[in-house]
């Protein structure tokens, strides 16, 4: 697993496996390949491949200016989907349903991560690296896609 810049995610599954799933999750971890800003398209801070049982996260959370417990938050959420597997409704699947939202609501920064994404999208997605934006809550509130679920 590449280390990362800033952010070394072992350390950060384990203390989180530790903390919030008595240490009973087991996958692999990946930072996903850096992309340009005008391609970062996919606006996903971090996905569960349930096949490799891996969970990979984009690497624009790997810089400085994102805050550790928006890291851990977006991990902890990836490893909600390793315990809690998508289910089969009809015509759709479901991967953030009632359990899985009742476990990833345990984080302690669940809100506090939730906001902080919210208001420096711009930040994540379209700033050129190391251009840092302070939080800001004024910045999301306009954009209808704020109210998506980033990851
Ligand atoms: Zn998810």
């Amino acid at each position: 697993m590449p280390p990362g810049k800033v952010y070394h995610l072992k350390t950060l599954f384990d203390w989180i496996n530790r903390d919030y799933f008595s240490g009973s999750v087991r996958c692999k971890l990946a930072w996903g390949r850096v992309r340009a800003a005008r391609v970062r398209r996919v606006r996903q801070l971090g996905r569960f491949e349930p096949r490799a049982n891996r969970i990979v996260l984009n690497p624009v959370l790997d810089q400085p200016g994102v805050p550790v417990f928006v890291v851990a938050s977006v991990l902890h959420h990836e490893m909600c989907h390793a315990v809690v597997p998508a289910k089969r409704r009809s015509g759709y699947t479901e991967f953030h349903g009632p359990e899985f939202k009742a476990l990833e609501r345990k984080f302690r920064d669940y809100r506090a991560a939730r906001d902080w994404v919210r208001a420096n999208r711009k930040f994540l997605f379209q700033a050129p690296k190391n251009h840092v934006i302070l939080p800001s809550r004024g910045v999301a509130a306009a954009d209808a896609m704020s109210q998506l679920f980033l990851f």
